[in-house]
């Protein structure tokens, strides 16, 4: 397997930073704020009271019903707590998915630009990815004929990712529906990673492709998380949406896998899912501010052309105007800049122009980072 190149950037820039050099990180998706404190709170009190020992392997049936209700407030989707099974992180959960479905012989069509986990995921359940590779004449957008044609008898599950880790791309509800539309006739089963669900701006709008219809429902296993819309990466708390014929399996998988989720950040879930979402709201606004700042200060800078994602926190800028790559580009960015972001190729091989700027970082950090490329750039 390849190893993550976001995180070897990240220890790239930590390494640099401890012998002294000032490196400003734009490479990790990681949100810069702390972790709403009813969310601390109720981790810190179920350790109080006890909830020390092992829950059962799918979760807590409190926070299996929590994320039940959470469908069903916010997507208007009905699930049994029972279809909902807990996982360390989102991540944890698109490994389960692959682990359960797929294996050598069964392919899994991923568009790219990718996260790039999910074709590293796919070889090691010993399937193999099929990359369907889209540009940014259509946002970054498979299209229903591309899918359609990607599919054959060994078509095992189709990745569908928005908004999109890394182009910030987000489907129209018309678009998912339609893409849901050839998986259903075809009868592919759709993961559908909702994990930026919450991170949206302007007119873009969210649709699952399970709320598209019943049978669109039927089709998707929805994975999701908590890590980014509350700030909570090392928290690891996710969990995936399985069709009831799967559940019993699934269980028995991740029992002898990983027992269960630690108890205590369990609470932690079921409180952040029915809190308030005031914390949400504010770093939404916080976003929406450092999306411009980062989208208007790269446009600024000659050879560089960023269009404004519909979602998450990323801008996923072309450079192939300054005359490098975007392998070239980003390393000269960290050397010369002091800047660390993650060149497009690592998402997929055909994105060698393009690069990746998180912009989950201070507006201070973002302004300093666009005055240290332009000065490069001259
Ligand atoms: N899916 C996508 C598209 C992501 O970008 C990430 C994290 O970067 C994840 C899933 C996993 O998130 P978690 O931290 O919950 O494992």
């Amino acid at each position: 397997m390849a190893p993550s190149m976001t995180l070897a950037i990240t220890a790239k820039a930590k390494e640099l930073r401890a012998a002294g050099e000032d490196v400003i990180g734009l490479g990790a998706g990681e949100p810069d704020f702390d972790t709403p404190e009813h969310i601390k709170a109720a981790a810190v009190q179920a350790l109080a009271d006890g909830f020390t020992k092992y829950t059962p392997a799918a979760g807590t049936p409190e926070l299996r019903a929590a994320v039940a209700r959470k469908f069903e407030r916010e997507n208007g989707l009905s699930y049994d707590p029972q279809q909902i099974i807990v996982s360390s992180g989102g991540k944890h959960s698109c490994y389960n998915v692959m682990m359960a479905l797929c294996q050598a012989g069964d392919e899994v069509i991923i568009p790219a630009p990718y996260w790039l986990s999910y074709p590293e995921m796919v070889t090691l359940a010993g399937a193999t990815p099929k990359i369907i590779e889209t540009t940014d004449t259509t946002e970054f957008k498979v299209t229903p004929d591309q899918l359609r044609n990607a599919i054959n008898e060994n078509t095992r599950l189709f990745i569908l990712n928005s908004p999109s880790n890394p182009t910030g791309s987000v489907y129209t509800p018309e678009e998912i529906k339609a893409l849901g539309d050839v998986c259903v006739e075809k009868g592919v089963l759709i993961m559908s990673d909702e994990i930026y669900e919450k991170l949206i701006y302007g007119d873009a709008k969210f649709q699952s492709v399970a709320g598209c219809s019943p049978e669109h429902q039927a089709h998707t296993i929805i994975v999701h998380g908590l890590a980014k819309a509350y700030s909570m990466t090392g928290w690891r708390l996710g969990w995936a949406v399985w069709p009831k014929k799967l559940i019993e399996q699934v269980i028995k998988f991740c029992v002898n896998n990983h027992s269960c989720v630690n108890a205590a950040i369990q609470f932690g879930g079921i409180a952040a899912l029915d809190g308030t979402d005031d914390s949400i709201d504010y770093m939404m606004e916080k976003f929406s501010k450092r999306r411009k700042l980062i989208c208007d200060g790269l446009n600024s800078i000659k050879g560089i052309d960023c269009s404004l994602p519909g979602g998450a926190f990323y801008a996923f800028p072309n450079v192939k105007g300054t005359g490098m790559n975007g392998e070239e580009f980003a390393k000269k960015c960290l050397h010369e800049a002091g800047v660390a972001i993650v060149p497009g190729v690592s998402f997929g091989k055909k994105a060698v122009d393009y690069v990746r700027f998180s912009f989950a970082a201070s507006q201070d950090d973002i302004s300093q980072a666009i005055e240290n490329i332009k000065k490069i750039s001259q």
